[in-house]
């Protein structure tokens, strides 16, 4: 299922994504790849696999975060998370 989420406040950190059309995930929401990603690194959480994480979002959206890579998302958010812990 395509993501329906409100994407419209992260529209400047997926631009700034690279693009990546091939291998594993890449039908899936990048943005949410990144939320995810995010709510990880707040938690400092280390026991996941971001294959596993990728392959339960939904399907991705169209706007800026089309045919992102979603696996540099979910690290981008993960650094960003950890970043916001430490404040
Ligand atoms: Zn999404």
């Amino acid at each position: 299922m395509a993501c329906k989420k409100d994407h419209s406040n992260i529209q400047s950190v997926m631009a700034t994504l690279p693009y990546d059309q091939g291998g594993r995930g890449r039908h899936k929401c990048t943005a949410c790849a990144y939320e995810k990603g995010y709510e990880l690194g707040l938690q400092m959480a280390e026991e996941f696999s971001i294959a596993d994480v990728l392959e339960q979002l939904d399907e991705s959206q169209a706007q800026q975060q089309r045919h992102k890579s979603p696996h540099a998302a979910f690290a981008l958010g993960y650094f960003k998370g950890v970043e916001d812990a430490y404040k």
